[in-house]
């Protein structure tokens, strides 16, 4: 692949003894993976290797992420922030990025995960694969999932009655995934709704009904 552009020039590289911090966020879900640290020639490496590259502190020497895990960060995009102290790095993680086998050092923002899901629910949609429950109500169509929907949202409303708090939240995490293959299944996102939720937050006067 071809290196990276990217303009240096407004790396501040004294304030912290050559080295620059890299954020590096998941370019997909913008999720925060890991911090590590960059010199010159870990970031000419980056650029024109296209994989994340660090210097580690520890052992003193260039490292690229993944080198012995295979988990290799697939850089995307850089950006400097403000004051140039710190790199933002976007990038495709190829396998968990914590060396303690988790997706990230971090943990995730609540609700964070529903992204999550729709990215997982576009690639069913795109490659159904076989065996796949959601494989299947795409196969079904529309009708069969607005149906599905339907039913999820009665039981939700029925475990709520109840008063049966594992059976509420069961439903409503079935209800959500539903929800979430019918837009799909409609062409939206589960982040368009969202943005209608926000749209109806917009700042204004707070008017008493
Ligand atoms: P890897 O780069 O995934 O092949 O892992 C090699 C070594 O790098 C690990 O044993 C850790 O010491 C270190 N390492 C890996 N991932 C991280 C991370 N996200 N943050 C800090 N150190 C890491
Ligand atoms: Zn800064
Ligand atoms: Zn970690
Ligand atoms: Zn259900």
């Amino acid at each position: 692949s071809e290196p990276l552009a990217f303009d240096a020039g407004g790396i501040d590289w004294n304030k912290q003894q050559g080295l620059v911090a890299a954020v590096v966020q998941d370019a997909t879900t913008l999720r925060v993976l890991m911090l590590g640290w960059m010199d010159r020639d870990a970031l000419a490496h980056t650029l024109a290797t296209r994989q994340a590259t660090f210097f580690s502190r520890t052992r003193g020497r260039r490292w690229t992420k993944g080198e012995t895990s295979g988990n290799v960060l697939e850089v995307v995009d850089l950006r400097l922030d403000c004051d140039g102290d710190t790199l933002l790095v976007l990038a495709h993680p190829r396998g968990p990025t914590c060396h303690l086998d988790r997706a990230s050092c971090f943990p995730d923002a609540p609700g964070a995960f529903l992204g999550e899901l729709d990215a997982l629910i576009a690639r069913r949609e795109a490659e159904r694969p076989a065996g796949s429950y959601t494989t299947r109500l795409f196969d079904a169509g529309v009708r069969r999932i607005a149906q599905k929907v339907g039913e999820e949202g009665v039981e939700t409303a029925l475990a709520a009655v109840a008063q049966d708090e594992a059976a509420l939240l069961g439903e409503s995490a079935d209800l959500l995934y539903h929800l979430t293959v019918l837009l799909r299944a409609r062409g939206l996102s589960l982040d368009d709704a969202v943005d209608v939720l926000r749209a109806r937050h917009a700042p204004g006067p707070v008017v008493a009904s």
